[in-house]
């Protein structure tokens, strides 16, 4: 066998392995197919594997690719259609009517515009909530992302599906038709515990149960949403969903940024996962997530952006510095939540919650999902600390390079799995004519 074809060697200046180890300086990684075969000191590597394909990246921090946990990837057409208002009056207003205009051809053009922000800052795996997941898979698999995709689940009819049935017979459909690819996989997305009867919540948890899936949901997201379960049940959101059985390692949380201390114990005892989303939060206006006492309850925290249209964008690295801050300023202690823990929350604690065992570290086994930041950068000079440098310094654009299960989705600045500068020439004139405006509406 020929040993060129087969394993690359990855060098930089420094090499992140994963928050458990220091970084290593001029650090190498070796790729053996879609898997991580060995990291250590550049010299030493080379030397073991001298007929290893080389790419140095001489100013290069290389890391583990980031785990968006929670997003809707083709809000991006919406970004920037209503900003500043009150979320009822935001989601009923405009971003419900625009969704419902949606169709499939738009959520896979949608689809190539968030996966092109996506790479472009480090992201290699995102958790998404949205309609026609179909669609979207097809075009995750062209882009070389690796994606957890769920389809919404509500009460009422969605833009693709009527009803949980539907939703759920597509779901086992996807899964077969993708059971060979290890980068797409399928989680079971019931909205929130306001939006689907408790029938629809208890089927969902039995499904995801049944084939071993993610359960995603939003959860104690506004202070509205706990007053009117407390309302209508007499409890909170959190106690309501551990009532009905749905509290377990399998769940996903997203936001919880309104918990009581009863909230807190039951999601740590049950092994869940939260995935804190910092900026969707704060511009709408929900709160801030109590996150150093979630980290202090031991429960698994991901982070995640949220959709485009609540954030504006799908900057992991933003959201790194704002989760890193925010408890910081809000608890009045500079020493809460340190960059460190921070990069866990965006790598490692994301592939927990979605029972992801090979992915978010660079160890031998793992997938060879990595990004490179280019540390030749005026914002990105002198790094004495490559945490802090990702979390406080880096932001979109930094990335030179992403690799996902061993292949390179983009090197050097250039996204090399589709025609960006094409897809930016749609885009730009879908702008010119949004579609939520197309059946000559005002
Ligand atoms: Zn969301």
């Amino acid at each position: 066998m020929n040993d060129k074809k087969e394993k690359t060697i990855l060098t930089g200046e420094v090499l992140i392995t994963s928050c458990h180890h220091g970084p290593i300086e001029q650090g190498a990684v070796v790729i053996e197919g879609e898997r991580v075969l060995e990291c250590g000191k550049e010299d030493e590597l080379l030397r073991k594997y001298p007929d290893a394909l080389v790419e140095k990246r001489s100013g290069g921090l290389i890391a583990p690719g980031l785990v968006n946990c929670h997003t809707h990837a083709p809000m991006v057409l919406l970004r920037g259609m209503a900003d500043d208002l009150p979320l009822k009056e935001w989601l009923e207003k405009y971003i419900f009517p625009a969704e419902a205009k949606l169709d499939r051809e738009l959520i896979k053009t949608a689809t190539f515009l968030a996966c092109a922000e996506m790479i472009r800052c480090g992201i290699t795996t995102f958790v998404d909530m949205y309609f026609f997941e179909r669609q979207m898979a097809e075009v995750v698999d062209e882009t070389g992302m690796r994606a957890y995709l769920g389809e919404g689940i509500f009460d009422f009819p969605s833009p693709a599906f009527d009803n949980i049935d539907a939703v759920l017979e597509e779901t086992t459909h996807l899964i077969d038709l993708y059971k060979e690819n290890c980068r797409i996989h399928f989680t079971v997305d019931p909205h929130t515990p306001y939006t689907c009867s408790s029938n629809i919540l208890e089927k969902a948890g039995q499904f995801a149960k049944k084939h071993h899936l993610p359960l995603v949901i939003h959860l104690s997201e506004t202070k509205w949403e706990v007053d009117e379960t407390k309302s209508s049940y007499g409890k909170t959101p959190v106690r309501y969903l551990h009532e009905l059985g749905l509290l377990g390692p399998n769940l996903v949380a997203i936001h919880c940024v309104w918990l009581e201390d009863e909230d807190i114990e039951l999601l740590a005892k049950s092994g869940a996962s939260v995935v804190h989303c910092p900026e969707s939060n704060l511009k709408l206006g929900s709160g801030i997530s109590p996150l150093a006492k979630l980290l202090d309850a031991g429960i698994n925290v991901a982070l995640g952006t949220d959709g485009a249209a609540s954030n504006n964008n799908l900057d992991m690295l933003e959201e790194m510095d704002f989760a890193a801050k925010l408890p910081k300023g809000v608890g009045l202690d500079p020493s809460l939540v340190r960059a460190e823990e921070v990069f866990k929350m965006a790598t490692e604690n994301g592939a927990v919650a979605v029972g992801a065992k090979d992915i978010g570290r660079l160890e031998p086994g793992y997938q060879a999902d990595i990004m490179v930041v280019d540390l030749d950068r005026p914002h990105l000079r002198p790094c004495y600390h490559p945490f802090s440098q990702l979390v406080y310094s880096a932001s979109m654009g930094d990335v030179s390079d992403l690799m996902v299960a061993g292949r390179f989705v983009m090197k050097d600045y250039e996204i090399l799995t589709f025609d960006e500068r094409a897809l930016l020439s749609k885009i730009k004139s879908l702008q010119n004519r949004p579609f939520w405006l197309k059946d000559g509406d005002n």
